[in-house]
């Protein structure tokens, strides 16, 4: 499932084909996703110019003058460049071979499209006025994990009468927007903190290395071009590569990564969600 790193790719390989690109024209091939794409979306985008492309949290915004498409990829979605010119188009589309039958919508500019294909359909594509609050959808985020906002005095706040695990604070968009299982496991194993410590019992320095590994690791993700597990490629097809940095996430049973310690890695299932630790390293 793309975290933050991967839609932050996206949206800066976008950003490289359609910024200020008029629309020529928007095909809506199968409708079915989370929420059903708005049947009138080819009629309000047509001839608006994509003045700007931006990620807040997991969400990608695409904004013209008047309007704002708001699009998450869910689990396997991605946005592919195709070129429009079939005799030049040598793009990833094409190569690569993705499966047709998975795209749902396609928006066509002067020399590119880009096309939405997403082979579980948990994604989505919601179109607003740019006055509108964008709903539910962004009303509720927390603070974006590489802001100043993300700190100390936040955190502290935040946490003192919370019982839950910090696993499951890390995962709740409302206290911090835009991580998930992958990289909260990375950064709970670089801070040395067991996924089932209860939030309110945290150190301050504990919470010190929690900050300061969730804005490294993020941060060294996107410059790898995040991390290719399912189905990920940047719109332009190259896959991200940080999956091979992983100290934790998938590594049930091979061992701890920090020397002198010479206990495996395990993994049990809370909420639903796999947990990746070490025993040693990570003491409850
Ligand atoms: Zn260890």
């Amino acid at each position: 499932m793309p975290e933050l790193p991967e839609v932050e790719i996206t949206v800066r390989t976008l950003k490289k084909y359609i910024i200020k690109q008029k629309i020529h024209d928007v095909t809506i091939y199968n409708g079915n996703l989370r929420y059903k794409i708005p049947t009138n979306l080819p009629k309000i985008l047509k001839s608006q110019t994509i003045n700007e492309v931006k990620r807040r949290s997991k969400f990608i915004l695409f904004k013209t003058n008047h309007n704002t498409v708001l699009s998450h990829l869910g689990m396997t979605g991605r946005y592919i460049i195709k070129k429009n010119s079939l005799k030049l188009d040598t793009s990833f589309y094409n190569k690569k071979n993705i499966i047709k039958k998975h795209n749902h919508l396609l928006i066509r500019f002067n020399k590119f499209s880009i096309i939405y294909n997403d082979i579980r359909k948990f994604g989505f594509i919601k179109i607003y006025k740019n006055n509108n609050k964008f709903s539910r959808h962004l009303s509720n985020l927390g603070p974006e994990p590489l802001s100043a906002l993300f700190n100390y005095k936040y955190f502290h706040q935040k946490i003192k009468k919370r019982r839950i695990s910090i696993k499951n604070l890390l995962m709740d968009q409302k206290f911090v927007s835009g991580l998930g299982n992958i990289y909260v496991n990375e950064i709970l194993y670089a801070s040395r903190i067991n996924p089932n410590t209860t939030c309110f019992r945290l150190k301050k320095s504990q919470i010190l290395r929690i900050l300061k590994f969730t804005k490294l690791i993020l941060l060294a993700s996107i410059k790898k071009g995040g991390s290719t597990i399912l189905n990920y490629h940047n719109s332009e097809g190259r896959t991200g590569s940080y999956q091979s940095e992983f100290k934790v996430y998938n590594r049930t049973n091979n061992f701890c990564l920090t020397s002198g310690c010479n206990k495996k890695i395990i993994m049990n299932i809370v909420n639903g969600r796999s947990q990746f630790y070490c025993p040693k390293c990570q003491k409850l």
